[in-house]
């Protein structure tokens, strides 16, 4: 163990995919003494929200060949499959795997990364949950869920997807009733549904057809209702053509309109010549990160109040296999899907009157089902958010939520900005608190990243670490 005592230590708030990698490569980092603490309060690091618990028809909406940890070993979870889950058959480049299979491959990793760690460079996981923390003389003391403290010299908030809120109604009486499950990433409520019960989905999104395949999958034969406002489904992923942009966007002036006018056209030539509107999509996804910051504040409110629900479907799309599901519940008329506000609900002895509006109209129409599920996406706006940590650090002015309600503004690398706009030294974030700052900062091709630079950035602030130069160069090299 060595004298615990004296060594340097990071603590990281959270064990999803981003606080796993941080740790991961604070272990593949670090040469002299350091004490990594990883803290997850649910008992299973690595896998976060996406990849823990998830049933094998939930399935990752990034290919195989997308999804290695490591930015510099782009084929690393495609080898880890083939070697490791399914040596006899192949997995394709271009597969959809099950989530689940995704948390094993990073909790490998971590495993792999601890048991190679240079002497005295440790790791440490708790189950617990952080509840605050406390500037000391010596670094920072963290209070946890169970009553223990901890100190420690540097801390990472890898808190990630907030679950969502309930959406605004006027009686929000029903969000208690057992008819309702406020947070549909755990799929544990579908244990209560009865084969014949209706449901009602709220939202429209990826989650959304997570649920239309696990109930497909358990044998549902009810009606499923998706109610969202503006009716939209995310998109097919397809293989299509790498496109290579034939204009700089960042050339362009920061104008959404600008943007997406040229966007169109290029779709058009593109399409025109055999290829696909999703190749064009995604090669615009190294500039994306850029082209938000470019943007005025004016300019991004536009972005996200009138392109942002296409922009998620064409950016964020389903698998064929989930794709399908949906085709086959249209057919057996099992899935009715509206464009509609939600109003209100009114729960009777065995069932729930939803009350809606569809859009567009003045209409009022009422759907009678026995289960309502919500799975629209997270809460984002840290101004609201009801988390006992968030809590702590807002009201000792450490955190500060950014202007458009996404998430926290921090510098270049993540370290957090205080309400009083000072950068700090030791407290940083990484993944979905930075999307206000980065726009595309929620799935693994942008976070794997962030993590690697991270973990040199906070090395770099402890100067009694000494790291290994070869890891660092190499690491460096393969940043975008
Ligand atoms: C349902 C779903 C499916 C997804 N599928 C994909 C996909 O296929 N491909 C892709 O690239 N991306 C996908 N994503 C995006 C996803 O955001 C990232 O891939 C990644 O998992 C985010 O990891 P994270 O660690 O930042 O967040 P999370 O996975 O949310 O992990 C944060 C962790 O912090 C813990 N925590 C929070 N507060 C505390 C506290 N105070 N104390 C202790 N622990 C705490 C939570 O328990 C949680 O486990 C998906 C997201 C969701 C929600």
């Amino acid at each position: 163990m060595g004298n615990q005592a004296s060594k340097p230590v990071i603590a990281i708030i959270g064990g999803g995919f981003s606080g796993t990698m941080i740790a991961v490569h604070l272990l593949r980092t670090a040469v002299t003494p350091l004490r990594i603490v990883l803290i997850e309060r649910h008992d299973e690091p690595g896998r976060g929200v996406a990849y823990r618990d998830q049933p094998e028809c939930h399935l990752l909406n990034v290919r195989a060949e997308a999804m290695s940890a490591f930015p510099a070993e782009p084929d690393h979870f495609l080898n880890w499959l083939n070697t490791t889950y399914s040596p006899c058959h192949p997995v394709g480049t271009t597969e959809f795997v099950p989530r689940r299979l995704y948390g094993a491959y990073v909790q490998s990793i971590l495993e792999q990364a601890r048991s190679t760690a240079r002497r005295g460079v440790s790791l440490e996981q708790r189950a617990d949950e952080v509840l605050g923390l406390r500037r000391t003389e010596a670094g920072t003391r963290l209070r946890l869920k169970t009553g223990a403290t901890l100190n420690v010299q540097q801390v990472v908030l890898a808190l990630g997807n907030p679950g969502p809120a309930d959406p605004p109604i006027s009686d929000a009486t029903f969000y208690s009733s057992a008819r309702y499950q406020g947070h549909a990433w755990s799929t544990q409520g579908l244990l209560s549904i009865q084969r014949d019960d209706s449901v009602l989905l709220i939202g429209s999104g990826l989650t959304t057809l997570d649920w239309l395949a696990a109930l497909r999958d358990r044998g549902h034969r009810g009606q499923v209702h998706v109610v969202s406002r503006r009716g939209l489904m995310p998109q097919l992923h397809r293989a299509a053509p790498a496109h290579h942009l034939s204009f700089d966007p960042l050339s362009l002036p920061p104008r959404v309109s600008l943007l997406l006018k040229r966007l169109r056209s290029e779709i058009e030539a593109a399409e025109a010549k055999g290829g696909d509107w999703r190749g064009v999509i995604d090669s615009l996804r190294p500039y994306t990160q850029r082209l938000w910051q470019r943007l005025p504040a004016a300019e991004q409110r536009r972005f996200l109040r009138h392109v942002r629900p296409y922009w998620e479907i064409h950016r964020h799309r389903a698998a064929p296999k989930v794709v399908e599901t949906v085709y086959e519940l249209m057919r057996a008329g099992r899935l009715q899907t509206m464009a509609a506000r939600l109003l209100g609900f009114e729960e009777t002895a065995d069932s729930v009157n939803v009350l809606l509006q569809p859009r567009g109209t003045e209409k009022l129409v009422t759907r009678t089902v026995q289960r309502v599920i919500n799975c629209t996406g997270p809460e984002s706006n840290y101004r609201r958010l009801n988390h006992p940590l968030v809590r702590d650090l807002r009201e000792q002015g450490l955190i500060e939520a950014d202007a458009l309600g996404l998430g926290l503004n921090t510098d270049d690398h993540g370290a957090l900005r205080a309400t009083t706009g000072e950068v700090s030294r030791w407290l940083y974030t990484l993944g979905p608190s930075r999307k206000g700052q980065l726009w595309e900062t929620t799935a693994v091709p942008e976070i794997r990243v962030q993590a690697q630079a991270l973990a040199h950035r906070m090395l770099a602030e402890l100067p009694s670490v000494t790291v290994d130069r070869a890891v660092r160069k190499l690491e460096l090299r393969s940043q975008p």
